[in-house]
């Protein structure tokens, strides 16, 4: 029979990951079929289709894995977002609100040139935070974004409402 499943059937909910009291949404079992896979690629690409994206912007950690493979579709350069310490090179750097406390993700400060055009991708969309220190760290060094895509987001964390309040464009493919 024909497989029918759509990209949230492929996620699985994790109970109390990584503490107590919360569902983990776990987009490893999507990443793992191929189907699955090719489907979160495709959805993502579609939703851009006819706009001109120069670089794609991965969010760590899963949103290297979705943004590899869309900027390996789009033939365009793929730039990591990384948490503090990590990249190599000199870079510039972007604080953010934590459920507890603060944390830091940095970029290297020649990845994009200015007026380039870049997309976010990211697996999941909850309070917003990490996009938004994406969003930062890409117009610090005078890229224009042109919008944020998740293949989750949950939209009760007001994560969308906080982007498209700062007038960027959000694509999730499920909530
Ligand atoms: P936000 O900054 O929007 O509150 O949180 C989003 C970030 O946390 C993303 O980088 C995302 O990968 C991670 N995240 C938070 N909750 C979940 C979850 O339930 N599942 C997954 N896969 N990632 C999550």
């Amino acid at each position: 029979a024909r497989d029918t499943r759509s990209i949230r059937d492929y996620i699985r909910t994790i109970v109390d990951f990584p503490h107590e009291g919360i569902l983990f949404r776990d987009v490893t079992t999507l990443f793992a079929d191929a189907r699955g896979f090719r489907m979160a690629v495709d959805q993502l690409l579609a939703a851009y289709a006819g706009e001109r994206i120069d670089k794609v912007v991965g969010l760590e950690a899963r949103g290297f894995i979705l943004g590899g493979a869309v900027a390996h579709q789009l033939s365009v350069g793929f730039v990591p977002i990384r948490k503090k310490g990590k990249l190599p090179g000199a870079t510039i750097s972007q604080a953010y609100a934590l459920e507890y406390g603060e944390a830091v993700m940095e970029i290297h400060d020649d990845a994009l040139k200015p007026d380039e055009r870049v997309l976010i991708v990211d697996d999941l969309l909850a309070t917003g935070g990490t996009a938004e220190a994406g969003i930062a760290l890409c117009e610090r060094l005078g890229a224009a974004v042109v919008g944020c895509a998740f293949v989750i987001e949950l939209p009760e964390l007001g994560g969308r409402a906080l982007l498209e309040g700062l007038g960027h464009e959000v694509h999730a493919l499920t909530a």
